[in-house]
């Protein structure tokens, strides 16, 4: 059988590999860092079905992670929408998760080489899962982990240029993710409490200047894209595929249902039942089929934020009982 090598060891491409392993196929996966690590990442897991996690060969990962049903919305600093969700989120870490993937496609059988760089060619039986590909854009992204707060569920910040989201992870913690625009006059030594302040999320500034933050779990990363990120040709799942807005999406169940997804084709072409050019294009029609409507409404939703009009327009709805939030979250998470 032909070898799959994938570039990229997040959880599109440990997911991967994973569920390719599972189907006898010889796979490596090359990661650039090292586990376990932390991720800029909202770390709550919402609508990938069960049975798609099942077919990866991924569920057991998720058994003893913690629970959601409640959300809260805020926009600056008025709380505009409480609610049950629709479905529930799972709250893990990024530093957890893809440890614990990497363990799992190790004992499966696959190949993992750590702290290597992959180069940008492209080639035959080579996939990337190395997340966003497209630079020069406008938005930073902020993560860190609090351990003396206490939340119900999940609760979402919107501020001027940007917002937080606070999600319950292991050990009783919370993940504290940030997605703003640039701002190069924000203290970069208090990052994400400057880019709070900078956004008129006051109220939640001085809290989170309380709470007892592990500056260990801090990262960041800036200067990227939403939207998609593929260069024609190329075989990409997760992010370096498609990187559809955080507030309004679900990357990390796009990332796990793009490698469910693109299993069978890659099977096929390893056991040369398929020429490469055949797989990558059958793949591609399976996503533009599969995402193409949460794309297109995240890409419509997401620009709302970003301006007064817009959140004049969601801050109404909201109190006024008229957004439809149980509708659009589970079009958002469908195909
Ligand atoms: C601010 C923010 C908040 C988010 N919040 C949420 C959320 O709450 N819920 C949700 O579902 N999604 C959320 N997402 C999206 C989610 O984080 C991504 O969709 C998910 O991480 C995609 O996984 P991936 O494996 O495709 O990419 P990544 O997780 O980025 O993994 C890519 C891997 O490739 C490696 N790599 C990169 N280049 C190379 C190379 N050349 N050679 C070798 N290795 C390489 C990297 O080290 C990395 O480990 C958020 C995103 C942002 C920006």
């Amino acid at each position: 059988m032909r070898k799959i090598e994938i570039i990229g060891g997040g959880l599109s491409g440990l997911s991967l590999g994973i569920s390719l392993c599972k189907r006898g196929v010889p796979v490596r996966i090359l990661e650039s860092g090292n586990y376990p690590r932390h991720k800029v990442c909202g770390e709550f897991v919402c609508g990938v079905s069960s049975q798609v996690l099942d077919d990866v060969g991924i569920g057991e990962i998720f058994t003893d992670a913690r629970r959601h049903r409640r959300l809260e919305w805020w926009i600056g600093d008025d709380l505009v929408l409480k609610d049950e969700l629709p479905e529930e989120a799972i709250g893990l870490s990024r530093y957890c998760m893809d440890a614990d993937l990497a363990e799992l496609f190790q004992s499966a059988g696959g190949e993992l080489i750590t702290g290597t760089r992959a180069g940008s060619e492209d080639g035959d039986g080579r996939v990337w899962a190395a997340g966003k590909r497209k630079r020069g854009g406008k938005w930073i992204g902020l993560k860190v982990h609090a351990k003396n707060v206490s939340i119900e569920g999940l609760e979402m910040h919107v501020g001027r240029r940007g917002y937080l989201g606070l999600s319950g992870i292991e050990d009783g913690r919370v993940n504290c993710c940030g997605l703003f625009r640039i701002n190069k006059n924000v203290d970069k030594k208090n990052i994400l409490a400057s880019y709070l302040k900078a956004n008129g999320l006051d109220q939640l500034h001085e809290k989170f200047c309380q709470w007892d933050i592990d500056e260990s779990s801090f990262s960041a990363t800036a200067g990227f894209s939403l939207g998609a990120q593929q260069s024609s040709g190329a075989f990409c799942v997760g992010d370096a595929s498609l990187l559809i807005p955080p507030f309004t999406g679900n990357g990390m169940s796009m990332a796990i249902e793009s490698s469910w997804l693109a299993s069978p084709w890659l099977e096929k072409f390893s056991r040369e039942e398929l020429s490469w050019l055949d797989a990558c294009s059958g793949y591609s029609s399976s996503c533009d089929e599969y995402f193409g409507k949460r794309m297109r409404l995240a890409g419509g939703l997401h620009p709302l934020l970003f301006n007064g009009a817009g959140r004049s327009l969601l801050r109404w709805s909201a109190l006024s009982g008229l957004l439809p939030f149980g509708f659009l979250f589970k079009q958002l998470r469908s195909r």
